[in-house]
């Protein structure tokens, strides 16, 4: 067995010696003010070492008064804008940790020295072999990222290193916010615009992580502070009017809460009963949006019953009181809100009532247990105590894992995107509200606010969401891109041979979906690719040259950002290979040949004329405002515009002009990669002239009349069909069809006409 040392309790630890003192005294002791500093550092430190109430053991006490003292001596020189010794932050930090948050030792180490390694000359080194692994990864975690100024977001890259942080650790995203709670607490040193620029971040990313992470109070008091920067006026009026109101308030408490706590005594019941005011923030909210005076805000408070109870009975325990409290007051019905069958995504469970009190007012009446209020009040930091609690349901536990989880799949996700990007990622993922939706069978699924029903699929199984064909919602058949609303009964039809496409990108939310899908495009391209390397590779078997030496040169020269891209487009047959006559070959390499010798020895480059149009006038094109035909266009075949289509122009490495769509798949990577050769494209004077355009109809098989009463329909429009193939599987169909159509509006009257069948789901144009 391993020898423990006797427990000692924080007011001893005080008397064994007075921590940090020989580093503080021992330093520039003449300094005036000095003297007052220590004073101030000493009881603050001392404070700190109060709040733990838990007993420390030797090495946590040795490791908080050695953190305490390098980090008292790093910033020794420093003050905070307020004019404090900056110690005094780092201290506060700490402190914010154990009594706000119920963090333990470890955290009260890493707190101390969380701005160390970023202000000060300690290294990340010193800390990993002074403190160890683990606060060496918490403190690395809470260090902002150096050398970002020329980044687009700072503020992205660095919530995304904490996030990064908090997935292996998640003491790194509470410390996070006992230190902006600190900073804003002392936000008055600040200059206004600093304090503006503060208050908008913590509006935006501190307020909503922390209400993700189930910190009511810490969420509340942020909300609280951030109006006081923003909005002074209507903050002190309110806090005004609160203060003048209390004994009032505290009296009207005390009448409504009477007789329950008799009927609760009377029953044995344990229990504490609280009444508190709304926030500021929540009550200015009414205001502003519910257009009512502050004196016409009927729940200004809340009272909240809280039972002491164990899990296995607390369930029961909350509606028995319920019962009590209805015995009472009339409630109002469609104000309860039961978060204890079913809690919030963020792990908040209680029960919600409003009744009717004494004088008519409505009262809003929380009833929770002990262990739920714990889980109210610190949420994420609270809900690892309860984790092995036998009694509660796997739901109620996996909340916090189930959102870890979301978050790690969404920064896995966003390993190649920009910090921008994943900072919108994490707030329509994260930050979101949750709906709860069912499979067939009855089992519920929670999924963030504005989840579509292709996302349900992937929550399933990736592969049911791969192969996601159609959906029905309720019975009816919906499209993919349906959002789903709680409630809804989703069932997922699947098809062998459906792929994921570029597109459903659009429109999933949730990080695995996202995830899956990119990495099955990933996968897509790579074996097009495969094959585009073979047929490049006979091409250049006449010039006796490799792919291998000259895939990256030709993928440049074509205007693709790397070679699977171009190999795959050339698989694709978006490349135009007989380009290659322009180079010639040195043995290895090939080279291009100059310009000026191409246009001696070749036709001048006549533009080719879309093999698509059939007959009539070449459409007229502007580019730039110029007409077209000075440019030397010609349409893209991998977006096939059709007159009508928002357009733009793509400047080929080879001479003359590309017409995409605006919606084209690939024109997203052009006018990332290409902004420079991008030109403005529109429609010129209408003329009669026919585009050939693929559309995609999928829906119910009801039977052999199904090709018939499509191709009846477009005949009726007298629109030409080109080609027709239809596919089927388990009732469901999928048919491509090629058009002939002179411009958009016969197109769309095409496919609005297709879709008037009950039996269509989706018209589509081919991408
Ligand atoms: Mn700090």
């Amino acid at each position: 067995m391993e020898q423990h040392e006797p427990i000692i309790t924080a007011a001893e630890e005080m008397n064994a010696g007075t921590p940090g003192n020989h580093v503080l005294e021992a330093k520039d002791a003449a300094i005036p003010g000095e003297r007052e500093d220590q004073l101030v550092i000493r009881r603050a430190y001392r404070n700190l070492l109060k709040s733990i109430k838990t007993p420390l053991d030797k090495p946590d006490r040795e490791a908080i008064r050695a953190a305490f003292e390098l980090a008292a001596d790093s910033h020794h020189q420093q003050r905070r804008k307020t004019g404090e010794p900056y110690i005094m932050h780092p201290i506060e930090v700490a402190r914010i940790c154990v009594e706000e948050i119920g963090l333990g030792p470890t955290a009260v180490v890493c707190a101390l020295l969380h701005d160390v390694v970023e202000d000060t000359d300690v290294t990340l080194k010193d800390i990993h072999d002074r403190f160890g692994a683990r606060v060496s990864l918490i403190v690395d975690g809470l260090t902002k990222l150096d050398g970002l100024h020329d980044s687009e977001s700072p503020q992205a890259e660095n919530l995304s290193k904490v996030l990064r942080a908090m997935v292996s650790d998640v003491r790194v995203v509470l410390i996070k916010m006992a230190d902006r709670l600190h900073n804003l607490r002392t936000i008055k040193g600040m200059p206004h615009h600093k304090q503006l620029k503060i208050a908008a971040e913590t509006t935006t990313i501190y307020a909503p992580l922390a209400h993700r992470l189930g910190l009511y109070k810490i969420k509340s008091e942020f909300q609280d502070l951030c109006l006081k920067v923003t909005h002074p006026e209507e903050y002190h009026e309110i806090a005004d009017k609160l203060s003048q109101t209390k004994r009032a308030r505290e009296q009207y408490i005390r009448e409504f809460t009477a007789p329950i706590k008799e009927a609760l005594d009377e029953m044995g019941m344990r229990f504490r009963i609280a009444g508190r005011p709304k926030s500021i923030y929540s009550i200015r909210n009414k205001i502003k949006h519910k257009h009512v005076s502050f004196e016409d805000i009927y729940d200004l408070f809340a009272v909240r019953i809280i039972v002491d109870v164990p899990p296995e009975e607390e369930r029961l325990a909350c509606w028995q009181v319920y019962t009590f409290v209805t015995d009472f007051y009339k409630p109002i019905p469609e104000r309860l809100k039961d978060w204890i069958t079913s809690p919030k995504a963020n792990g908040y469970e209680s029960l919600h009532t409003t009744v009717i009190g004494p004088e008519g007012r409505f009262v809003e009446v929380q009833i929770r247990s002990e262990r739920m209020d714990d889980i109210a009040e610190r949420g994420f930091a609270a809900h690892w105590k309860y984790k092995g609690v036998k009694g509660l349901s796997k739901l109620k536990k996996d909340v916090f894992e189930n959102w870890l989880n979301q978050v790690r799949e969404t920064l896995e996700n966003n390993d190649t995107g920009s910090a921008v990007e994943f900072l919108a990622d994490f707030q329509s993922n994260l930050f979101a509200e949750e709906v709860h939706v069912f499979t067939p069978k009855g089992e519920m699924k929670i999924l963030p606010e504005g989840a579509t029903a292709l996302d349900f699929a992937f929550s399933i199984h990736s592969d049911i969401g791969c192969a996601c064909q159609s959906v029905k919602i309720n019975n009816k058949l919906e499209r993919l891109d349906y959002v789903l609303k709680s409630g809804d009964q989703v069932e997922v039809i699947t098809k062998k041979t459906q792929k994921p496409k570029e597109d459903w990108l659009q429109f999933v939310v949730t990080g695995k979906a996202k995830n899956r899908i990119r990495s099955a495009l990933r996968e897509e391209k790579r074996s097009q690719a495969e094959y585009g390397r073979e047929i490049l590779e006979r091409k250049l078997n006449a010039y006796k040259v490799s792919v291998e030496d000259n895939a990256d040169m030709l993928a440049r020269w074509y205007g693709y950002p790397n070679r699977l891209e171009f190999l795959s487009a050339i698989f694709l047959e978006q490349v135009d290979l007989s380009d290659l006559k322009r180079f010639r070959s040195d043995g290895t390499r090939l080279i291009e040949i100059e310009d000026k010798i191409i246009r001696q020895e070749t036709e001048p480059v006549v533009p080719d004329s879309p093999p698509r149009i059939k007959s009539g006038n070449k459409p007229e094109v502007i580019i730039n405002g110029e007409p077209g035909s000075y440019y030397q266009y010609s349409f893209a075949t991998c977006c096939n515009p059709v007159q009508g289509d928002a357009i733009f122009g793509f400047i080929l490495a080879q001479g003359g002009v590309k017409i995409h769509r605006a919606t084209c798949p690939n024109a997203t990577h052009l006018l990332a990669n290409y902004e420079h050769r991008i030109l403005k494209a529109g429609w010129g004077n209408t003329v009669k002239a026919d585009f050939l355009t693929n559309i995609v109809v999928t829906g119910i098989d009801s039977g052999p009349g199904v090709i018939h009463q499509l191709t009846d329909k477009i005949s009726s429009l007298g629109i030409n069909i080109r080609s027709f193939s239809i596919s089927g599987e388990s009732g469901y169909f999928e048919g491509r069809i090629g058009l002939i159509v002179s411009n958009t509006d016969q197109l769309n009257l095409a496919m609005k006409a297709l879709k008037s069948f009950d039996w269509v789901s989706n018209v589509t144009r081919e991408e």
